[in-house]
């Protein structure tokens, strides 16, 4: 790519999936001329953000929609909208929520940093974070024993950073939270699944608009029109200093519209990972095969396990010299402590199978020289 050599950047091959890092995702060309389209022309801002909104609304079935710039954003609009109702005087109080109820509900567990911290974009809201339980047990009752007059709403994450079996589930949180008549505030930035949660009565689900979803950096959020129309409202406060602009709008809408019928391309992703997986499995050491997501969804990764005794170098090694490498290539490390490595193919382009093939092949040989 031309701009890479221009700002003098690494080139990176991307075989790990959807990481903030290294730049998420790569929109496809409709998403990426709708962004073009959106950086030439003059539009009605409030306009525009109505018209997404109702894309939003109707692409997940909630009542109503916010675009945001990205989802950390949306954590911190969702909880100034709870806490202001919408009312411009205190929208341009928040931070400052004294007085105001502002206690935002989380299980310990759910505190987890993405990059980002969730708590600080709560506080950023004006929300006051009470933690619940400890971070591996979270009982009903600590919960319910939380909740006061100062409660403005329950928070719950979905991440695979969070040990989801380990705390109160999503439909006990959504009981909860509907029984003392507070919202519940859903993180699913990398979420797949735009319905699903909407459908569990979640009132507000957060999702980032680069993850699955592939549209450009953005963000947004779905649920109760109450909640979204006070949420538009913080544009007057502080979402302005989290704005979204048109050209990430039009690329939003464009990336939401298309996500229905989106191809997984499985017969090509398995066809990819198994030529690899041939190739990599007659390398002394390495013993590579294809397997399904854990999560269930529809990516096939090539999954190599290094016999670091006959490799002479452990996968964390490995893993350091394929990022060292140029083009940087950059693989799953989510199991590297069992000496996994994995090669997720939905983010590589055509071609780069070879180069990940052939370099690994020589960081191994390079190893067992210096044996
Ligand atoms: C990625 C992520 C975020 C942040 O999303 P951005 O759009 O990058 O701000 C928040 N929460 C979770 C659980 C995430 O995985």
């Amino acid at each position: 790519m031309e701009l890479l050599d221009k700002l003098n950047l690494k080139h990176v091959i991307n075989a790990s999936g959807k990481m903030t890092a290294i730049g998420v995702s790569t929109a496809s060309p409709t998403v990426a001329e709708a962004v073009k389209d959106g950086t030439q022309n003059f539009v009605e801002i409030e306009q525009m953000i109505n018209a997404v909104s109702r894309v939003i609304a109707e692409e997940t079935g909630a009542e109503d929609g916010c675009p945001t710039c990205s989802a950390s954003a949306g954590i911190a609009i969702a909880v100034a909208a709870i806490i202001t109702e919408g009312k411009l005087p205190l929208i341009e109080r928040i931070p400052n929520t004294e007085g105001l109820k502002n206690e935002i509900i989380i299980q310990k567990g759910h505190v987890i940093n993405y990059g980002g911290s969730e708590v600080q974009m709560i506080r950023l809201g004006g929300g006051k974070v009470i933690e619940v339980g400890a971070s591996n047990v979270v009982a009903y009752e600590h919960i319910e024993e939380a909740i006061n007059e100062r409660t403005a709403a329950l928070m719950f994450v979905k991440s695979h950073h969070v040990l989801q079996e380990q705390g109160q589930s999503l439909e006990t949180m959504v009981a909860l939270a509907h029984k003392h008549c507070l919202p519940l505030i859903m993180d699913a930035a990398a979420e797949e699944d735009l319905r699903k949660y909407i459908a569990l009565g979640v009132d507000i689900v957060l999702y980032s608009g680069g993850k699955a979803i592939e549209g450009p950096t953005s963000g947004f959020m779905a649920g109760k029109s109450q909640y979204m129309i006070a949420a538009r409202e913080q544009y007057k406060g502080i979402g302005r200093a989290m704005k979204i602009g048109k050209e990430n709008l039009a690329g939003l809408a464009i990336a939401l519209r298309e996500y229905r019928n989106k191809n997984h391309h499985v017969k090509e992703q398995i066809a990819s990972m198994t030529y690899l997986c041939n190739v990599l499995d007659r390398i002394d050491g390495l013993s590579c095969t294809v397997t399904k997501d854990d999560a269930g969804r529809e990516i096939y990764r090539a999954q190599i396990k290094v016999h670091s005794k006959v490799t002479k170098i452990t996968a964390k090694q490995i893993n350091k010299r394929l990022i060292e490498h140029n083009p940087a290539i950059y693989v799953r490390h989510h199991f590297i402590d069992q000496g996994i490595l994995s090669i997720d193919p939905r983010t590589l382009k055509n071609g780069q199978e070879e180069t990940i093939m052939s370099t690994i092949k020589s960081i191994i040989q390079g190893a067992s020289k210096h044996d």
